[in-house]
Formats: structure tokens, C-alpha cells, sequence
């Protein structure tokens, strides 16, 4: 088990070599979970999963903490912009999901009295506020398929309109038809359609489908 200090350390070379609370908060909470589902971490394989209810700094702490990550797909975003995860081992299928104590910001002051301000109190506060004054955790299951989410290695199929390949068991059907979800329910991109900046190949392909 990787102490504190080292996780702390390892998660601020990965946010522009600074640590900031909410890495801090991320690193207690993977610790926590852990902890709680009486796992080894920082894994290094598959077995935790993690659903993290924000981007941004909360992720880098917890990435160090679990070995869960977006490129070992062992993470997935839901953006709530909440300070909250749940991590699920997928062997038992237990899954817990921790978040930021709605006191803790206020307590951080008690564990940091001598600090020079709110975010250096937080900062040195959640480095060693017990767990349960820091964070609260709670059993859940899971509404999604995590199987599905995972899915399954060497898939791949094309999209009917878009010509695009498509992994992970992501496309659906609509009328018969194979789709990518962006062709299927509207993607979050417009395509510039006069002389946008993209090579002649994708245009054909445009073209030819009129
Ligand atoms: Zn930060
Ligand atoms: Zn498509």
C-alpha cells in the first residue's frame, strides 16, 4: 500500500507539479474505498472500477490512489460536477460510492488553524482529517450494465451512414441500420461545411453519400 505522502506526490507530477485540495480529497476518497471494499490499491490490474462524478483535479488523486484510469478503461466519467465516485470491485460486484462531506470544508479550519487562508486550511486539513470527517460513504448498485460499459475486447463494426469504426459494442440500430451514436442521436459537433480544414479523403466519403 503506497502511504500518503508518496500518493500526494505522485498525483501533483500529474497536475503541472502543484497539489490543490481537490487532489487531495481524490487520494482520501480512493484510499477510503479501499479500504472500505478491502482491496489493495493502487491496483494493477481490472478489478476496481470507478465512476467519478467530476473532471478535473478530484481525478488525478484518484487515479493514484486506485490505478483506476480512462486509459486502462477502468474509469469512467459522469459529470455531475459533484466531488463524488463509486468504485465497484467488479469481482463481487459491491459498489460504493464515497463523497466529500458537506462539513468538511468547515472543519478543515479545526485540523488547520494556523493556515493562511480557506484553501491552504483545506489543503493541510485533508491530508489528515479521519475519513469519516472527511468523507461519506454509502452501498449502492449499479443502474448501468457495467458488463456493457466494459464490453468486450476485438469488437469492431462500421456505421452505416458515417463509414466510421465504431468499438466497444458502442453502436445501435435504428430501422436495420448499424449507427455510431453520433450519426444515430445527434453528436456533439456541427461539421463546417465550406472549405473546412479537413483532407479530401473525408470530404469524398461526404460526397459520396451525398
Ligand atoms: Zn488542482
Ligand atoms: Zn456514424
Amino acid at each position: 500500500m503506497t502511504d500518503l505522502k508518496t500518493l500526494l506526490e505522485q498525483s501533483a507530477n500529474c497536475h503541472y507539479h502543484h497539489l490543490c485540495p481537490r487532489q487531495v480529497l481524490g487520494v482520501r476518497m480512493g484510499t477510503y474505498a479501499g479500504e472500505l471494499l478491502d482491496l489493495v490499491l493502487p491496483q494493477s490490474d481490472k478489478r476496481l472500477f470507478a465512476f467519478v462524478e467530476t473532471d478535473g483535479c478530484l481525478i488525478d488523486g484518484i487515479v493514484v490512489a486506485t490505478g483506476c484510469a480512462v486509459g486502462h478503461r477502468t474509469m469512467h466519467v459522469i459529470d455531475y460536477g459533484k466531488s463524488a465516485a463509486t468504485f465497484v470491485d467488479t469481482e463481487t460486484e459491491r459498489a460504493i460510492r464515497v463523497w466529500a462531506h458537506p462539513q468538511s470544508r468547515a472543519r478543515a479550519r479545526e485540523y488547520a488553524p494556523d493556515a493562511p487562508d480557506r484553501w491552504h486550511a483545506q489543503l493541510a486539513a485533508y491530508q489528515v482529517m479521519p475519513a469519516n470527517e472527511l468523507l461519506l460513504a454509502q452501498r449502492v448498485t449499479l443502474t448501468v450494465s457495467l458488463a456493457a460499459i466494459i464490453s468486450k475486447h476485438g469488437l469492431r463494426v462500421v456505421c452505416d451512414r458515417c463509414g466510421e469504426d465504431i468499438i466497444n459494442a458502442r453502436e445501435v440500430r435504428v430501422d436495420g441500420d448499424v449507427l455510431c451514436r453520433a450519426c444515430a442521436q445527434g453528436a456533439y459537433y456541427a461539421v463546417v461545411t465550406q472549405h473546412s480544414t479537413v483532407n479530401s479523403y473525408q470530404l469524398s466519403v461526404h460526397c459520396e453519400r451525398g
